[in-house]
């Protein structure tokens, strides 16, 4: 390591900043956005730094010769396009043992811009040692991806309330637990949840930070995760987040194994889920095993397929463990439905062909479809049929009886997104031949109306493209 990244304290003065052209835009940009005050050499005399009013105010825009300027109080020196400017400048700041860069050249700088990951109090800074700012970016997109978006936040909720603990907590490590504590429960999650006022209460309500330190148990709290189609590269970044702090996941046994391996190697795995002809352990027991570990002070994921609250039972789940006084959270997924239209680009509406798109069970329920016929067939909408393998015949026989016509484009998308996807189109009348000699096995989500006819009939023109990071 050549260089130490170290924190420079803005408030100390001004920074001398000196260059020409989108270089020294750039530069103006970082150093603004970071609070600086600003002294600007604009060497090729275009004075036009496109500021806004509000940084405006705290740039000075220098006239004269940057080498001779006067530079008491400056507490570093930047160049960015100043060419042999720069390297005039470098020697000068050197001789006088200010910090100095000269962008692009670390022979003639002191010091290296690392790249930023910004988040209020908290800021990561990466550096390649000046080999490569584009691995440094890569790297910075990374950590972007990781930390939770209000971790400044967190940071700040807990400087808020450091001096009253340290007040009431004399010994360090003691301390430490307390704080690894709220962080790591319920009042962490809430604080990066958005829900500060609520933080704020639960933290104020510990009466004795000693003993909240000492319990032997942490308080526990259960996530109920989407766990998206089956792609792994649909989890959401919360979701992969949950997968990586539980210590226990209960998950449907829908949920592929590609994503069950995002899950830590470390946390315990039980899958409760129904199988097609196979019973699961049943929601209630399913609600008890949760209770009992959270209330054991385990960070609990229920991950359940696509979405937690799309025709996956996540309303009663979070009534049982709201009534057993658990903390719930819930993390989105991306539905069946989503993932299914984006990998078959199937627009679910459209300006001409559906102005609606209806999301229905085709479960059978006291042996027969209890759906509302005439509202499913009425025309310009998209009908997604979820769990209705079994019961097609029925419903493209309703549908057609209550006016739908026969011609009307099906589409059955069966495991989609994952690398096993089928993609079976026909027609309300020919679409239950056309499954039964498909013989799909996956789960299969059923697509009814117009718009599968503008773009699946053309599939052979489609390129799907798939961007891979670093
Ligand atoms: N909560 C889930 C739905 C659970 S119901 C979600 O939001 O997606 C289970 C039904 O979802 C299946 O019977 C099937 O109709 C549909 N489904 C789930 N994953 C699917 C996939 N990868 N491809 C096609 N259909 C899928």
């Amino acid at each position: 390591m050549r260089f130490l990244p170290v924190f420079l304290d803005l408030k100390a003065g001004p920074v001398l900043l000196i260059g020409a052209g989108e270089l020294l835009r750039a530069k103006l940009r970082v150093l603004a956005a970071a609070g600086a005050r600003i002294r600007v050499h604009a060497i090729d005399g275009n004075q036009d730094l496109g500021l806004s009013a509000e940084d405006a105010a705290r740039i000075d825009i220098a006239a004269g010769d940057p080498l001779t300027a006067d530079l008491s109080g400056v507490i570093a020196i930047v160049c960015a396009g100043a060419g042999d400017v720069g390297i005039a400048m470098s020697v000068r700041a050197k001789a006088l043992g200010l910090p100095v860069n000269v962008m692009d050249d670390l022979e003639h700088s002191s010091f290296i811009f690392p790249a930023i990951v910004d988040r209020g109090d908290v800021v990561v800074a990466v550096g390649t040692g000046g080999t490569s700012p584009v691995v440094a970016r890569r790297v910075r997109e990374r950590i972007e991806a990781l930390l939770p978006a209000r971790i400044g936040e967190l940071a700040e909720f807990i400087g808020g309330f450091r001096k009253t603990i340290n007040g009431r907590i004399a010994e360090f490590p003691l301390r430490r637990r307390f704080w690894e504590r709220v962080i790591d429960g319920p009042i962490g999650a809430a604080v990066l949840a958005g829900r500060k006022g609520e933080a704020d209460a639960a933290l104020k309500a510990i009466s004795d930070p000693s003993a909240f330190a000492r319990a032997d148990k942490p308080e526990g709290s259960v996530a109920l995760v989407g766990a998206g189609p089956g792609d792994p590269d649909l989890l959401t970044i919360k979701a992969l987040r949950a997968l990586q702090d539980a210590d226990i996941v209960f998950h449907d046994e829908l949920v592929s194994p590609e994503i069950l391996d995002r899950i830590r190697r470390d946390t315990t795995r039980v899958p409760v889920g129904r199988r097609i002809g196979k019973p699961g352990i049943g929601q209630d027991a399913i609600n008890q095993r949760m209770i009992e570990a959270a209330r054991s002070g385990q960070r609990v994921v229920r991950l359940k397929g696509g979405d937690p609250l799309v025709f996956g039972r996540g309303g009663e789940e979070i009534e049982a463990l709201v009534r057993a006084g658990v903390a719930v959270e819930v993390v989105p997924g991306i539905t069946a439905a989503l993932g299914c239209a984006a990998s078959a680009a199937i627009p679910l509406t459209h300006r001409d062909h559906a102005q609606a798109c209806i999301f229905v069970t085709g479960q059978l329920k006291d042996g027969t479809v209890a759906l509302d016929w005439p509202m499913l067939a009425r025309p310009r909408q998209t009908v997604v049929v979820y769990m209705g393998a079994e019961t097609l015949p029925i419903i493209a026989a309703r549908l057609i009886e209550h006016g739908l016509p026969s011609s009307t484009p099906v589409a059955l998308i069966d495991n989609g997104t994952t690398t096993q996807e089928r993609r079976v189109v026909g027609t309300l009348a020919t679409i239950e031949q056309q499954a039964r000699r498909a013989e799909l096995d996956g789960p299969t989500l059923c697509m009814i109306g117009e718009v599968i006819g503008l773009t699946l009939a053309r599939e052979s023109e489609f390129r799907f493209v798939s961007r891979i990071g670093l």
